[in-house]
């Protein structure tokens, strides 16, 4: 399994986390262009599925580290065995997702390897020399900084929602599995004694299917309640632009575009937004993009499939109320 990318997959209850899909799509482009295979790393316990998937969405072979032990992340027990896993394959590239545990993960693994490591990857190519060039927003988002990492191997942190998973199909790849591998007693630094599940509010935007997304348009906070009925309505999830959250209308964890989440549903409602370059960078990878804006010139009727010219607080209202006739 020489000459390959790693692509490690983060998995919450067995499940796979969708970035981990989304990072094999670059993975497979660069992979072909300098004769690489694509290899998904699963660390955790009851990886079957996982495995199986990883195979699914386009991995050319799975490595397993599937143990009790590894049930929830741990950083020192985790670090260790993905740099033994680097250590025995010798992979050209390793991409994690840029999660919570993906961040903490990287840099322990960099630091071991003595490897460099691009963060928050947006975009990625190859450049003229056939090296990796990597995007990844700096200062607030302000500079999309270019990067190519001189080590080997490469190292990244992929944002999720940045690239779009393939679609699966059913196949059958080699899943080898590393039981032999294990951290060594001088590796343990820390011990988690407790796990909070969520000290925020967690708005899962990046796998959501359907996103209702209000802008400052929507003129208020009580405003806002309209987006939320909707998005309800049709089981999504509510995202905004930066103006209202600095208005204080809805919290941060809802930003989509260049300084926040970058999103891909199915289905995506733009209520009350312009379409300012730095919101639709993160929205324009939606398959269907619906905008009610009053201005017939706003620009994000540019990347809309289709228009509604018109006052939100009116259209919002009657949208709810025939979709609620129709289900009736
Ligand atoms: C470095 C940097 C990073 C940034 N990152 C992000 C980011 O990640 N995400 C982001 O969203 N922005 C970001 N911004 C801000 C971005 O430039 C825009 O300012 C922001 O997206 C505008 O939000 P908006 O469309 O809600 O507001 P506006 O641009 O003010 O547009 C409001 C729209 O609502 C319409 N409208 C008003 N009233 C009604 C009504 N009653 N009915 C229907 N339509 C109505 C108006 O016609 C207008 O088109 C960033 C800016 C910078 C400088």
């Amino acid at each position: 399994m020489e000459n390959c990318i790693f692509v490690v997959m983060e998995t919450a209850d067995g499940a796979v986390k969708n970035v981990g899909f989304e990072m094999l799509t670059p993975a497979k482009e660069i992979a072909a262009a300098k004769n690489l295979k694509t290899v998904a790393v699963l660390i955790g316990s009851g990886l079957d599925d996982a495995a199986k998937a990883a195979g699914n969405y386009g991995a050319d072979a799975v490595i397993t580290v599937d143990d009790n032990a590894y049930k929830a992340y741990a950083s020192d027990e985790y670090a260790a065995v993905l740099a033994a896993l680097a250590e025995k394959y010798q992979p050209e590239a390793i991409f994690i997702g840029a999660t919570p545990n993906g961040k903490d993960l990287a840099p322990r693994v960099a630091a071991k390897l003595g490897a460099g490591c691009a963060s928050d990857v947006t975009a990625m190519k190859l450049n003229n020399e056939g090296k990796i060039a990597f995007t990844c927003p700096v200062f607030g988002g302000t500079i999309l900084a270019e990067n190519v990492v001189e080590s080997c191997p490469v190292m990244a942190t992929v944002r999720g929602g940045a690239f779009k998973k393939a679609e699966p199909e059913e196949r059958s790849v080699e899943v080898v599995c590393e039981a032999e591998i294990s951290p060594e007693a001088e590796d343990i630094k820390t011990k988690i004694v407790d796990a909070v599940k969520e000290i925020s509010e967690a708005v899962n935007l990046e796998d959501a299917d359907v996103i209702v997304a209000g802008g400052r348009g929507m003129g208020s906070a009580e405003n806002f309640a309209l987006v939320k009925e909707l998005a309800d309505l049709l089981g999504g999830v509510v995202g905004a632009t930066r103006a209202p959250i600095e208005s204080g209308w809805i919290s941060r964890a809802h930003q989509i575009g260049q300084s926040g989440k970058i999103v891909a549903p199915k289905l995506y409602i733009a209520c009350g937004i312009s379409g300012a370059t730095q919101h639709v960078t993160g929205m324009v990878g939606s398959d269907y993009i619906v905008a009610i804006n009053k201005d017939e010139d706003a620009p994000i009727f540019d990347v809309a499939n289709v228009g509604i010219v018109g006052n939100v607080m009116q259209v919002i209202p009657e949208m709810i109320e025939e979709i609620k006739k129709m289900r009736a």
